[in-house]
């Protein structure tokens, strides 16, 4: 039984996959040394990797850290934009295809490190026309088109702050992020396409700069048009003197601008967190450490060699969408595959047409998508050619091992090294992960750190657990590490660096210095990491607290499951009992009898402590914008209270009808 101090661990899973020889003898790291190579001197490490970077200025110290405040490469200073275009342009990379990019229409462009570099400039330019500059802030709001990195970009190449916002996000969001950086530009477009309809932000966006104090800082709206030939998109109202066409002002730009040198601590982006919750954070990265590691892992991680074509399916409004489509890959010279829209337009089959048809070699996704997958059947896959794969990767959540499984075969073809990545938009990079030439994977656990990474699991006391559950803990800072919370240095302090305040961690460590992320995980054997799910949604009973990753991936192990949500409910005598939310594969039929088989499932896989007293069928459960489960209202659903603040979500009413339906059902 586990304490306050600690958490049950249940799960266990014998199945491992060493990195297939091939695959070893080709990798960047396929020799475990490494491990120790940067943990002799983590310093050192980092600053080698930073040195295959393109610094104007070399930096005088690498670290200086006055905890929680961390400072990389200091005295140093670079350009993030030069670095992902510039160098490329001496070698045989300047003809090479840096972005390959399709629309939901089927629309198609490409460019290559020579185009993109010119692009940017011209937009740099343009910026700078409109008075942006070194220090200001942008706010970007655009679908999944060319310009969202071009915008970036250039926004990096003259030292302006970007700020990317989601383009699903809603007007009053976009408001909120506005007026919180106080940005002076914002850059939309008329619309873009979602599952065959057109999102219209320029709509949006002329909602947020209008109503309830619009957005005060704002004096220039950059739209890009996004259309397709024949076809009229968004009905955007252009408002004479605040509004300008992409076209019309960035065509025209010279294709050179010079690029800021900015200082290693100078800050490249706001990013506010996704939501899952509560209030989003602006959370802040800066230029020289962050561009570091954002390199580093996207070079090991993904085995990135130069004849790959690299696809990273995440939003540039997600931090995955900054550091594994844009800065990452870029940096190092890749060629990424970006795509408009929704994996199930115009049919179930499009991403893996699209693989197919851009031979793309690595795939990176999120556990969501491949739930999704699961239920949709392998009838989708199996009609296409994904031979050209060789790794695949999963990013933000737990994926429950039967998922990792389904991913490995179906997708991977029992061919390609999964890499399930842990990290937030806090870390900026990847943290804990396999290296696919060297670590053996387990489904369901993210494995090692990173090289040069220091990660334990602590208890409350701040003990090192050495296997076991309990609270997960960064003990060392790390190049990629936020800088803070944009306006809210106190909220900082308190919500990441506070956990062990004022405690010795592990025997010798001032806890002020120990970064908290959030998450609850454990340590098996192998000394693999596994988060099994964020802390504050720990269930409590009968005195076991159990991370709700181990129950749903029990549940999603029985065959008919295709997604499982659990959260703890009130319960006189255990204090909590498993209310469980399962979604079901297509066309397999929700039963009394099914429920009793998916019970006795989750006590057979990992005890009767775990046995749910309710199970309810969904045909959804409630997401965030970037497809992550929302347990706290499954919560507030289980214990039939009001539901508690639903604007982060991507879909209210599938939370609306889980509500209604639980209640008919008389589960609570
Ligand atoms: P908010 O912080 O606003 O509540 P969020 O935590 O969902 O939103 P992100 O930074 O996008 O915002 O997500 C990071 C979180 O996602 C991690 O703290 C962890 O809970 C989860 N996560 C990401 N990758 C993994 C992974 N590979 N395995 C397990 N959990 C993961
Ligand atoms: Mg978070």
């Amino acid at each position: 039984m586990a304490s306050e101090q600690t958490l049950d661990s249940l799960l266990t899973e014998d199945r491992s996959f060493p990195p297939p020889p091939e695959f070893a003898r080709q990798a960047h790291v396929s020799d475990p040394a490494i491990y120790e190579q940067a943990e002799a001197d983590p310093e050192a490490y980092w600053a080698r990797w930073a040195g295959e970077l393109h610094w104007f200025r070399p930096w005088d110290q690498v670290l200086e850290w006055e905890p929680p405040f961390a400072k990389w490469f200091v005295g140093g200073t670079l350009n993030a934009a030069y670095n992902c275009l510039d160098r490329h342009l001496d070698g045989p990379r300047r003809t090479k295809t840096a972005l390959l990019w399709e629309g939901e229409p089927g629309d198609r462009k490409s460019f290559t490190y020579e185009e993109l570099h010119a692009e940017v400039c011209r937009a740099a330019n343009a910026l700078r026309k409109l008075g942006v500059g070194k220090g200001d802030r942008v706010a970007i709001y655009l679908p999944m088109i060319p310009e969202a990195a071009v915008a970036m970009l250039a926004c990096a190449r003259i030292g302006a702050a970007h700020s990317v916002v989601f383009g699903g996000f809603s007007s009053e969001s976009l408001r909120d992020r506005i007026n919180d950086a106080k940005a002076r530009l914002l850059i939309t477009a008329d619309g873009g396409y979602r599952r065959g309809g057109i999102v219209p932000l320029k709509r949006a966006a002329d909602e947020a700069l209008t109503e309830q104090g619009g957005c005060p800082s704002i004096e220039h709206v950059l739209v890009v048009r996004r259309h397709v030939e024949g076809e009229a998109v968004g009905g955007a109202q252009m408002e004479d003197g605040r509004d300008l066409w992409w076209h019309d002002v960035v065509a025209g730009e010279g294709a050179e601008a010079p690029a800021e040198e900015m200082d290693a601590e100078d800050l490249l982006y706001i990013l506010y967190t996704s939501g899952t919750t509560g209030k989003p954070k602006g959370i802040m990265h800066t230029t020289g450490g962050y561009l570091t590691q954002a390199y580093a892992t996207t070079k090991w991680v993904f085995d990135l060699k130069e004849d790959d074509v690299y696809w990273c399916t995440a939003d540039v409004g997600w931090v995955t969408g900054h550091s594994y489509l844009v800065y990452g890959p870029l940096a190092n010279g890749a060629t990424v595959l970006m795509y408009e829209g929704a994996p199930d337009a115009p049919d179930r089959g499009r991403f893996w047409k699209i693989i197919q048809d851009y031979k793309v070699t690595i795939f990176y996704t999120a556990p969501t998508a491949i739930r999704a997958f699961m239920k949709w059947g392998t009838e989708w896959p199996s009609r296409f050619d994904l031979s050209s794969l060789r790794l695949l990767g999963t990013v933000g959540e737990p994926i429950n091992p039967e998922a990792w499984i389904w991913y490995h075969l179906n997708i991977g073809h029992e061919r390609c090294p999964i890499v399930d990545t842990w990290w937030q938009t806090e870390t900026g990079a990847i943290m804990i992960t396999p290296l696919p030439g060297v670590t053996e994977t387990v489904p369901g656990s993210a494995t090692r750190t990173f090289p040069g990474i220091h990660a334990d699991i602590l208890t409350l006391q701040g003990d090192c657990i050495d296997a076991g559950g309990g609270f997960l803990a960064i003990r060392r800072p790390w190049p990629s590490m936020l800088r803070g919370i944009w306006g809210d240095p106190e909220r900082f302090r308190d919500t990441y660096w506070s956990k062990w305040q004022g405690m010795t961690v592990a025997g010798d460590q001032p806890g002020e210095g120990v970064y908290f992320p959030g998450d609850g995980a454990k340590r098996d054997e192998r000394g693999y990491f596994w988060v099994i799910g964020r802390i504050d949604d720990v269930l409590n009973v009968a005195g076991h607290r159990i991370g709700t990753m181990e129950v749903e991936s029990a549940l999603v192990d029985h065959p008919a499951v295709a997604e499982a949500a659990v959260v703890g409910k009130a319960h006189e005598l255990k204090g909590q009992a498993v209310a469980a939310f399962v979604t079901l594969k297509d066309g397999l039929a929700p039963t009394d009898e099914l429920k009793r088989e998916l019970s006795e499932h989750v006590v057979r896989k990992i005890g009767a402590i775990a046995r749910p007293d309710a199970i309810l069928f969904a045909g959804d459960l409630p997401k965030t914008r970037s497809g992550k489960i929302m347990r706290r209202l499954l919560k507030d659903i289980a214990e039939g209270r009001a539901l508690g603040d639903t604007t982060t979500l991507a879909d209210p009413s599938v939370v609306a009808r889980l509500k209604d339906d639980y209640e008919s059902k008389g589960e609570g």
